[in-house]
């Protein structure tokens, strides 16, 4: 039932951090699609802003809060132009905060948590009465059974890679990590609605899925017939979506890595030999104060397990340095692990508390130079260690899926196996129609963030045998 206005209005959402608000912040749109809201690049034009915030990073409250002072500003502009603005915060802030927003922030119309942006049409209709409206509950339905379908233009618009939810929430409790706070306790979609939901996104041009789930290796969704579902088993089964190239997940903990899973890793050429598995910290000690419930050894284990199973397989990690009560001795075992690990890439971060979790109330708080230093020491390290990984590409064909017009006239850009940005002079006719495949390309050099290489033409893919990692070529 449309509820469309004459005069469709402009909204628009800024995205605070991980890619779960990115796909949030595009099913807020899709949501608010049918009541006439088109998505504008310009906050100056909109009539809704939705804040859609992140909780990870340090002082993120804040920054939300300064960041409605400006819109303040700006409402207060409009209407004395005779106009208005509706001012909404979503996201794991909202969730986290709640009424404190607008506590502080009266200006606010709307604050709602990730479990509620389905409801955001019924709660926009609610807003502007004189009182904020405040949704942070943990709804009994299914949110994503009451979200519209993505516009079929919208999807296109997306481009050749799209990002999919099948699981939110977690049951881990990390004593650091407000995401079981935020999110709540984990939930997986029905292998059905992902299946369809990708089915469209790939019927609609996305050649590349990323799964997204706080705890994505949990997932456990129900099939028709009530049995539950593992992560390994839906990438089997998504691995059979004709036009369906390439498919990606995160984040995972070590502790859900199973042996189906790693299976499918082992046998599905779509799925990228790439995996982020993040650890944390090297120290066991350090572990059991996170509650990672994993250890050094099982995690270095598990990794063998892997690469047993898929050698060409890169992995990538988080770091927390400086969680309370981590000595020098600690951090060594950190840079350790790192390097055991052998890892392409990693984000790394300083600790910083969190209200509400277990750690943020913990003494022995490292202080902040020497938070600083061990970071520092770190990212010297990984970006050591991920150049090597890149260097080690240069002389090997990787089937590279192009995504768009390069940076300089007669190039394009795409993606390695491993994510890794490359770049690669454009065959001299239309080379624009290769956007979409799926093409061999010989690495040939490495530059700051990306890799450069040159189109391996089919005669010279027939005289040689050098293709690596992905089986199965499409165009
Ligand atoms: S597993 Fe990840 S999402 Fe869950 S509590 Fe730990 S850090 Fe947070």
């Amino acid at each position: 039932m449309s509820t469309i206005p004459q005069q469709p209005k402009k909204l628009f959402i800024k995205t605070y951090g991980c890619q779960m608000n990115v796909y949030d912040s595009d099913r807020m749109a899709d949501a608010l699609a049918p009541h006439g809201y088109m998505p504008v690049q310009d906050a100056s034009d909109a009539d809704l802003i939705v804040l859609n915030t992140c909780h990870i990073r340090e002082k993120a409250s804040e920054k939300v809060f300064s960041e409605l002072g400006r819109l303040r500003i700006l409402r207060e502009e409009r209407r004395a132009a005779g106009g208005d603005l509706t001012i909404g915060v979503a996201g794991c802030v909202a969730q986290a905060e709640g009424e404190e927003i607008v506590r502080r922030m009266p200006d606010v119309d709307l604050v709602f948590g990730p479990q509620s942006y389905h409801r955001l049409p019924d709660l926009l209709a609610r807003a502007g009465k004189g009182t904020a409206v405040v949704d942070t509950d943990f709804p009994e339905e299914d949110k994503f059974e009451h979200l519209p379908a993505a516009r079929r233009e919208v999807t296109v618009a997306r481009g050749l890679t799209a990002f999919l939810t099948v699981q939110e929430g977690c049951d881990k409790f990390c004593t650091f990590c407000v995401v079981p706070y935020t999110r709540g306790a984990e939930v997986s979609r029905p292998i059905a609605q992902v299946l369809h939901e990708a089915r469209r996104l790939a019927d609609a041009g996305v050649r590349e899925i990323t799964l997204l789930g706080q705890n994505v290796n949990a997932y456990h969704g129900l099939d028709a017939s009530g049995r539950s579902v593992g992560l390994g088993e839906l990438c089997y089964r998504l691995a059979e979506i004709e036009g369906l190239s390439r498919i990606r997940y995160t984040t995972s903990h070590p502790a859900d890595m199973t042996d189906e899973l790693i299976a499918a890793h082992r046998d599905l050429p779509a799925l990228m030999p790439y995996l982020h598995l993040p650890v944390q910290s090297g120290s066991d000690r350090i572990l059991a104060a996170m509650n990672r419930k994993h250890t050094r050894d099982s995690y270095l284990a598990l990794i063998e397990r892997i690469r047993a199973a898929v050698p060409e397989i890169a992995l990538s990690g988080d770091f927390i340095v400086g969680f309370p009560g981590e000595t020098d001795a600690d951090f060594e075992e950190t840079l350790t692990i790192a390097a055991a690990a052998n890892y392409a890439s990693a984000y790394t971060f300083k600790y910083s508390p969190r209200p509400g979790t277990p750690a943020a109330k913990l003494g022995e708080q490292v202080a902040e130079p020497v938070k600083a230093e061990r970071l520092a020491r770190l990212n010297t390290q990984i970006m050591a260690q991920t150049r090597a990984f890149a260097e080690a590409q240069v002389g090997r064909t990787l089937l590279v899926l192009i995504e768009k017009p390069g940076h300089k006239p007669n190039q394009l850009g795409g993606r390695s196996p491993y994510l890794q940005a490359v770049h690669m002079d454009a065959p001299r006719e239309n080379p624009e129609r290769l956007i979409g495949t799926i093409q061999p390309v010989q690495i040939l050099g490495v530059g700051f963030n990306s890799l450069s290489g040159r189109i391996v033409t089919v005669a010279e893919l027939e005289s040689a045998t050098h293709v690596e990692s992905q089986a199965a070529m499409a165009s």
